[in-house]
């Protein structure tokens, strides 16, 4: 029940109202007796916004697109690794302090980390805000990293970063040359509702691959299909979204959600 000690968090973009967040996160605090709400908003700047949640008290926030390297110029606090990322997707009210966290990384290497990320090669493409956080995150568990981007610039700038090879889009050898163990897509090529999209051809793909694809409007891509039609092992978008978010909310509320419970709850919205 929502009455005058309901606490507030929210997700802060723009477009936003396509997010499934509220989904999950209302789920979780009816879940869990949380006398809380989590709301969509869509403002045209982030500092006016994030002084509101100051003067409002509005507890926690994701940051997502435009915002997430914005926002760390109005922050009290920002956690070493995302600092080291350069983008900020969760914010905790701590009394009044507005502390910045980054949970993309870690949702994108945990569900890799059973199959082993040491010493694997690792082939992110894009080179986007998505992709700085995964890059982060491979490097940190000593992958080996190969990007592969359509604007060079911005891919080689990544590349360095991370000590990776640099490959582009149009080198249509490129996955020969590399032959990764893992191949994470960060790009929106195949989302809906451009859903018959590849940013990159198939048939070079090896059985052996581990294919990540971190969209998840559909939740099986025309990448993971292809995939998984060549024997690959697939890991869908929905996943690494439900890990960021159920960081999230421990960060927020001190409780690690079932993930589980959570998957089952955004496979009924009818949107994916
Ligand atoms: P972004 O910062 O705009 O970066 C997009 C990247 O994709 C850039 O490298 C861009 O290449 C590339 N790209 C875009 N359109 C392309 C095309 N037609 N062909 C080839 N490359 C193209 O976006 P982002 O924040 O990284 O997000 C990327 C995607 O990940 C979005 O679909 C987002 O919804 C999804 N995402 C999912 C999660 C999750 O939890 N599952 C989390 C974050 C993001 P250029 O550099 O050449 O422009």
């Amino acid at each position: 029940m929502i009455d005058s000690f309901t606490q507030i968090y929210g997700v802060f973009g723009n477009p936003v109202r396509h997010s499934k967040s509220p989904v999950i996160h209302n789920f979780a605090f009816q879940y869990y007796h949380i006398n809380a709400v989590y709301l969509a908003f869509e403002p045209d700047g982030i500092g006016k916004s994030l002084e509101a949640m100051k003067a409002l008290n509005i507890k926690g926030a994701s940051i997502t697109l435009p915002f997430k390297q914005s926002s760390m110029d109005y922050l009290d606090w920002i956690d070493e690794d995302a600092g080291a990322i350069g983008a900020v997707n969760t914010i905790v009210n701590k009394e009044g302090m507005l502390h910045g966290f980054n949970t993309d990384y870690k949702a994108a290497v945990e569900p890799l980390k059973p199959f082993g990320i040491q010493g694997k090669k690792v082939c992110i493409i894009g080179a986007g805000g998505a992709a700085q956080a995964v890059a982060y995150g491979i490097y940190k568990e000593k992958g080996r990293l190969a990007i592969i981007n359509r604007n060079k610039k911005k891919g080689k700038t990544l590349a360095e970063k991370y000590k990776a090879d640099f490959f582009s889009l149009d080198d249509t050898d490129s996955l020969l040359k590399i032959q990764p163990d893992i191949l994470i897509n960060t790009t929106p090529v195949g989302m809906s509702p451009n859903i018959s999209d590849l940013s990159f051809p198939l048939e070079p793909l090896s059985p052996e691959t581990l294919v990540m694809d971190i969209i998840y409007t559909p939740l099986k891509t025309r990448l993971l299909h292809g995939a998984q039609s060549k024997g690959c092992r697939i890991i869908d978008g929905l996943t690494m979204f439900l890990n960021q978010g159920a960081h999230q909310f421990k960060l927020w509320t001190g409780i690690s959600p079932d993930i589980e419970l959570m998957r089952k709850i955004m496979l009924k919205d009818e949107a994916l």
